[in-house]
């Protein structure tokens, strides 16, 4: 049985986490989308908010789970029993980035393995950040998340 999990803040999901939750799923028996609540970090959507837009988009993938992780996720998979952490590269800065998170987490537990998926080229320059961006001035995001965060976006944002 292949468990692995997704971990990332998903602040908001976008179409691009959707692509690589898709395609690990048909990798592996089961996918854990781990959403992180890091009491430092500032987010839009709350937990809760997070959680239930990945949910609704990955109803369909049966093979999909979803949980919070509020602590390191090293201490998180252990108590999972999952050694395969998936994250997506969108081009070399991710790369240089993930290679590091990777190295922290082999040293931090060198049962981890961590598989690194690149992004289908659609959806390479999606990131949550800028999304939020053209949110907050009324851009349209509808191509780049699904249509259930962008009405969360819409609310967040309201209309000037
Ligand atoms: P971000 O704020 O960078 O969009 P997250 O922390 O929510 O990201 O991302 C979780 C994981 O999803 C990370 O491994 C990130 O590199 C990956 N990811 C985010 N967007 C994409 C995308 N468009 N294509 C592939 N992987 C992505």
């Amino acid at each position: 049985m292949l468990k692995a999990a997704f971990p990332g803040s998903f602040d908001p999901p976008t179409l691009g986490h959707l692509n690589i939750i898709q395609r690990a799923a048909s990798l592996f028996d089961e996918l854990l989308v781990v959403v992180a609540e890091n009491r430092q970090k500032k987010y839009l959507f709350s937990a809760a908010e997070r959680v239930s837009m990945i949910e609704e988009m990955t109803g369909e993938i049966k093979n999909v789970s979803v949980a919070v992780c509020d602590s390191l996720i090293v201490d998180f998979l252990q108590k999972q029993d999952i050694k395969l952490l998936i994250r997506g590269v969108r081009g070399l800065n991710d790369f240089s980035y993930e290679f590091e998170l990777s190295m922290m987490n082999k040293a931090l537990d060198s049962r981890i393995e961590t598989i690194f998926m690149t992004t289908d080229p659609e959806y390479f320059v999606l990131r949550s950040s800028s999304i939020k961006e053209l949110a907050s001035f009324q851009g349209n995001v509808s191509e780049m998340v699904p249509p259930l965060v962008a009405e969360a976006l819409k609310a967040k944002y309201g209309k000037k």
